[in-house]
């Protein structure tokens, strides 16, 4: 039996800078519904465009505008789908390098499990809940999985 790949600390460390936390459509909806607001109007408070993409805006403190300091994320029932892949991406489940860095800002990451084992959970997880994406316009990279890491998806 593998041991546990990520077990979130609650730290807040990926909830800081700016640009990273794109809105799909189904996050726009969701998020909207979450907050008993519209969809125009959520945006017009809390995202702003990046090219092509619409993004969740930063505070003046660096940290995602849902995020509370002591707290972790205000809307987390809500919350968008790069939020709730995290620390599953491509690149992290790709490259075993980018695992190792990522675990001296993600606690939660535990190296003690090793990669192939946080390889086959985050394609589990990611699956599981529904955070597979193709690739499209308003699509996060990030949740655009590789032939191969599709092809580790349990049955
Ligand atoms: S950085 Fe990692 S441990 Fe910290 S809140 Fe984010 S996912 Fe959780
Ligand atoms: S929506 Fe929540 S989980 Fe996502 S970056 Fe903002 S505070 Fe963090």
């Amino acid at each position: 039996m593998s041991t546990t790949a990520f077990d979130c600390k609650r730290c807040g460390h990926c909830c800081h800078g700016e640009g990273g936390i794109v809105l799909t459509g189904r996050d726009r909806q969701r998020l909207a519904e979450h907050l008993g607001l519209s969809v125009e109007d959520m945006l017009l408070r809390y995202a702003e465009h990046a090219g092509e993409k619409l993004r969740l805006r930063a505070g003046e403190d660096g940290f995602c505008v849902f995020f509370l300091q002591g707290v972790g994320c205000g809307v987390h029932p809500g919350r968008p789908d790069i939020c709730r892949a995290w620390p599953y991406f491509r690149g992290n489940l790709v490259d075993r390098a980018s695992w190792e860095m990522i675990q001296s800002d993600c606690p939660g990451v535990a190296s003690a499990a090793g990669h192939e084992a946080f390889v086959q959970q985050g394609v589990d997880y990611l699956y599981d809940n529904d955070l597979v994406h193709e690739p499209g316009t308003e699509t996060p990279r990030a949740l655009v999985l590789t032939e191969a890491l599709k092809r580790r998806r349990r049955s």
